[in-house]
């Protein structure tokens, strides 16, 4: 398996709901060898349109807050945990989740990076903790295997609510040090 093979099987995929009102199937875009992986939670309209990921209001702020941690986007990888962007941009559905989570396992095993980082609540449940606060538990590390991962703030989030812009800028820091201490970055 490659993952050009892989997205080639993901752009015909009709195993949930939302393949039926997607334009785009928005697979993910990144280094292939990327030893940080970044994780959101779906599609949204603009990516939707374009088939990439993070590429509307709240991906414009996701590469302001990459530029500002001094790590290029082209150096990283960024996906989803659901291809397809749900109506409205409501919640993916558990089974939605479930459905499409296959795709993401198969990513992560072929590029295997060395750290996850979950964007927002969603990511976080479904990666980290069935039972995962986003509010108490952002920020904090979790050794999953080969790798480490964490979840922050959504830049969703960041956008509706500029309060919570300060934790977000101390996750960010714990990201530089954590990959500073895995050798992955200056
Ligand atoms: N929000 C997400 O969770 N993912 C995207 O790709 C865009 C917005
Ligand atoms: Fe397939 Fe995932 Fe799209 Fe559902 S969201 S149709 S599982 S690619």
């Amino acid at each position: 398996m490659t993952l050009e093979l892989l997205q080639a099987q993901a752009q015909n995929c009709t195993a949930c709901r939302l393949a039926e009102g997607r334009t785009r199937v928005v697979f993910g875009e990144g280094n292939p060898d990327a030893k940080l992986m970044i994780v959101g939670e779906g599609p949204g309209e603009e990516e939707d349109k374009t088939g990439r990921p993070f590429v509307g209001k709240a991906g414009q702020l996701l590469n302001r807050i990459l530029e500002a941690a001094g790590i290029p986007r082209e150096e990283v990888y960024i996906t989803n945990i659901v291809k397809c962007r749900p109506p409205r941009n409501r919640d993916p559905l558990e089974t939605e989740q479930e459905a499409c989570i296959g795709y993401l396992r198969k990513q992560v095993a072929l590029i295997q990076p060395k750290i996850i980082v979950c964007l927002g609540r969603i990511a976080a449940k479904k990666l980290i903790d069935g039972d995962f606060r986003i509010t108490r538990q952002h920020g904090q590390w979790f050794k999953r295997g080969d790798f480490w991962m964490m979840a922050t703030y959504h830049p969703s989030a960041l956008l509706r609510d500029v309060a919570k812009r300060p934790e977000a800028f101390d996750d960010l820091m714990s990201l530089r040090a954590k990959m500073r201490e895995l050798n992955i970055a200056e």
